[in-house]
């Protein structure tokens, strides 16, 4: 991850950096794994060819073990 921004209480905006290129059109969405194999789905939010880095919106839920 290279950057996140909040934008609102249980919003935010989180910018990564993929270590290779990555190729995508609108309305997909990556699975995103954590250091313990915990993975999760997230859609794009970035315009493909348009933004260096890839966006994603992830709204924190009560206890939720990733978007916590
Ligand atoms: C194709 C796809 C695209 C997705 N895109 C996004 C995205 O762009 N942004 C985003 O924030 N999330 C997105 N999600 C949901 C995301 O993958 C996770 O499920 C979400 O972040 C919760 O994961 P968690 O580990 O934090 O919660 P968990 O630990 O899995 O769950 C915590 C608690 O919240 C409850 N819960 C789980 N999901 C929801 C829900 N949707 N609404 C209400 N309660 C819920 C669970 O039952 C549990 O009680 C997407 C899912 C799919 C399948």
């Amino acid at each position: 991850m290279c950057g996140v921004e909040r934008l609102s209480p249980h919003i935010c905006r989180l910018f990564l950096d993929p270590a290779t290129a990555l190729y995508y059109h609108p309305g997909q969405f990556i699975n995103l794994r954590r250091f313990d194999g915990l993975t999760r789905s997230y859609s794009l939010a970035s315009v493909p060819r348009r933004d260096a880095l890839v966006e994603i919106h992830v709204k924190r839920l009560p206890s939720g073990r990733m978007s916590h």
